[in-house]
This record gives structure tokens, sequence and C-alpha cells, in this order.
């Protein structure tokens, strides 16, 4: 148990004013779910006392951090719940399914190899049907193509050699979904960065940021992948890096989590650790670097805030480099759930709550109706491309796109 991080100690700042639970998507959607002001710190004091205390509803908690966003006290309610969960949590129902949807490493390694084999396999009935009734992963769900090259062997053939013509650089955590599903996403990363001055490094070893490991109660496996990731994220900023991210999921882990929920210390990273949009923002509006885009760019484009970003607050410098584009014409859509959150929607007895919980940012997307929503969550992603038949792209993509050739 870890006695020691910021959340458990700043519960009692609650002030009872219960407006964290006029924010909580699921306790609208679930009665069975007591809502964050209960869930955090109202029985942290008993969990405290008393590990008995402990209210298996807590399973419910999307960590979403809309409950931390809205509370007027700053406490950490979500992170509260998810180290209580952390401590006190009986050992899953369907062990096998977890660790197989928490591993994004190791199954993004297996899987990508064999990607045209997997990719037209998963989506079958029978195959589906499998999967619902042995594993508990729901059948309706869509899951996310793999790409049979990974975006660190294209990094490695194509892109290093080029970026020695560069004098300023960045390392790039590209993370599980760039790497193993949407290499191009990496590639449109490179692209803006190199478009804009800098030549990209990667890091000297990556693991997956873990968030879907504490997600699903594998407190262990998350530490060792998050110290390997701080190691060196360390040693990028030693050399004066910035170390730039285009997911915000990974991006929230890493600068928060890591040191609010598993306790590590976040000294010699945290600082140089930013989503890629909002650094080129800072950097276009100091002047410091410019964009060219193309003069005959157009899109229709929504923009879905997703829950981590809102907790990051970084949105905003998202939104404002969107419409630096000429031809953008930008929907900011109102800041609702999407439902997935990570492996949750993928889960049988959850799948109905995610819907449920989307529903109001489907409609939303749909009565918008743009050619692409724009988010930098993959999960939000999946979630609003299987509900809505819209694509989603990262801001990233966007601009790479709209960058004059
Ligand atoms: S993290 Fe989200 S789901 Fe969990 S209590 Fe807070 S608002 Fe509710
Ligand atoms: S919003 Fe904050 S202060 Fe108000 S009840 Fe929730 S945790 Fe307590």
């Amino acid at each position: 148990m870890q006695e020691n991080n910021v959340s458990r100690l700043g519960f009692e700042a609650c002030q009872k004013c219960s407006i964290c639970n006029e924010v909580c998507p699921m306790m609208e959607v679930n009665p069975l779910y007591p809502g964050p002001k209960k869930a955090g710190p109202d029985q942290e004091r008993y969990r405290l006392k008393d590990p008995v205390f402990y209210d298996y509803a807590l399973k419910y908690c999307l960590n979403c951090k809309r409950c931390e966003v809205a509370c007027p006290s700053g406490v950490h309610v979500a992170d509260l719940i998810q180290r209580a969960r952390l401590d006190y949590a009986p050992s899953p129902k369907h062990p096998l399914r977890d660790t197989m949807l928490a591993s994004t490493d190791f199954v993004g390694s297996l899987a990508s190899p064999f990607a045209p084999i997997v990719n037209a396999v998963l989506p079958l009935k029978p195959v589906k049907a499998i999967l619902d009734g042995a594993f508990a992963i729901d059948k309706r769900r869509t899951f996310p193509k793999y790409s049979p090259k990974t975006f660190v062997s294209w990094f490695r053939r194509e892109a290093a050699p080029r970026q020695k013509e560069f004098s300023r650089f960045v390392s790039f955590f590209h993370g599980c979904y760039a790497n193993y599903n949407y290499p191009q996403l990496g590639k449109d990363f490179v692209k803006v960065m190199n478009a804009a001055g800098y030549g990209v490094h990667l890091l000297e070893k990556e693991r997956c940021c873990g968030v879907a490991l504490m997600a699903n109660g594998m407190e262990k496996q998350a530490l060792k992948q998050a110290r390997t990731n701080i190691a060196s994220m360390v040693t990028a900023a030693g050399k004066g890096e910035m170390i730039l991210t285009a997911s915000s999921s990974c991006t929230f882990m890493m600068r928060n989590e890591y040191g609010e929920v598993l306790g590590l210390p976040s000294e010699g990273y945290r600082d140089s650790l930013e989503l890629a949009c909002k650094w080129l923002y800072e950097k276009i509006e100091a002047g410091e670097v410019k964009l060219d885009f193309r003069p005959d760019f157009k899109m229709k484009l929504s923009y879905h805030t997703a829950c981590h970003m809102q907790r990051l607050g970084w949105q905003n410098y998202t939104i404002e480099l969107l419409r630096m584009i000429p031809g953008v014409s930008l929907t900011v859509l109102d800041q609702n759930c999407c439902g997935i959150s990570g492996t949750f929607g993928f889960k049988k007895e959850y799948y109905g709550y995610s819907q449920e919980i989307g529903a109001r940012l489907f409609d939303d997307i749909k009565a918008s109706n743009p050619e692409a929503v724009v988010s930098e969550c993959e999960t939000c992603k999946w979630q609003i491309e299987m509900n809505t038949g819209i694509p989603v792209m990262n801001p990233l993509s966007v601009l790479a796109a709209a960058l004059k050739p």
C-alpha cells in the first residue's frame, strides 16, 4: 500500500458541497455507484480505519477525473478512488481478460507481425462470440486494427537518418497506439516537428505508460513500466530536450498519475513532458516556429475534449492551434465523456454503461456533422468512430495534412 502519496493526504479539504456528484457521468447512469463524494473523501475516512469498509461499487469509477476538475477545494477525488481500488479491491473476476486488455505492449508486439490475419479474424462473428462467452469481452465492441509494421521500425529505417539534418531536437514518446495500431500518427508527428525546424529522437527505452495496467489493478507491472519510462525521460530532459507526446491519456498518466497515484518521484522529467500541440502553440506564439499551411486546405472539424485533456487543462492550446490553419472550420463540442474509459468499455459487464454515458456526445457530434472529429485520445477515437461512423483525427494529423508539401 502506498501510504505517502499526495492524494491520500488531501481528502480532508472536502467541504461536502457535492459539486463533484453533479458532473460524474457514472453516477448519472448507474444507481449502484455511490458517486465521487461518497466513494472518494467520505469513504476514505472509513477505509483508513479499516479496509473492511472498501465499497465494491468503486469498480464502476471511470477515472475520468471530471470530479477533480469540478472540485472547488482541489480534492484529488478520482486519485483517492484509484488508490483505494489498488489497495483494497478483490481479485478480478476475469484475470486473463484484464491482463490481455491491459498488456498493450505485449499484445501489440504479438499481433503486429500477423496484422492482416488478426485484423481479418477479430471482427468475425464466431470469434466475437468466443471472446464474449469465454473472456467477457463484449461482442458489440469494435477492435482497433493493428499495423503490420510498427512506427519504431519505420522511424529507424526511414526517418532517423533524416533527423541528422537538424540542430534542435525534441524527444517523442510515441505510445502503444502509434506504434502498433496507427504508425501514421507517429509519421505525422515527425512531419510536423521537422516542418517546425526540429529533429526527432525516440526515448532510449519506451514502455506502455501503464494507464490500462493501473486501471486493471496491475500495479506491480505499472510501476515497473513507469520506472523505465521515467529513467528514459530524465535522460532526455537532461540533454535539454522536451519530451512530446500525441496522446492525452499517456501524458496525463506520466505527468500526474505516476506521482499522485503510484507515488513515484516526478523530478527531472515532469516539467519537460508536454503534449506536442501545447508546445507547438507556445512556440508559434513566441515567434520561434512558423508553420506554412496549404492555402487550398479545407476541413470542417469538431473538437472533442477528452476527459484527461480536460484535467490537464490544455484543450485551448489545441483549439487555438487548429484555428491557425486557414480553411479549418471548427466546432468545439460540449465537454461530455465518451464513456469508453480505456479498457472499461470493452468489458461485457460495463459495455452498456459506456454506451449510455457516451450517447450525449455521439448526438452532439452527429448534429455538428463534421468531416472529422479531432481528439488527442485514442480510446475516445475508437468509441466515437464505432458509434457515429465519423472518423476521428489526432490534431497532429490535421496539422500534417494541412502543411505545404
Ligand atoms: S473519476 Fe469520473 S467516474 Fe470516477 S468518480 Fe470522478 S467523475 Fe465519477
Ligand atoms: S466537489 Fe470537492 S469539496 Fe465538494 S464534495 Fe466533492 S470532493 Fe468534497
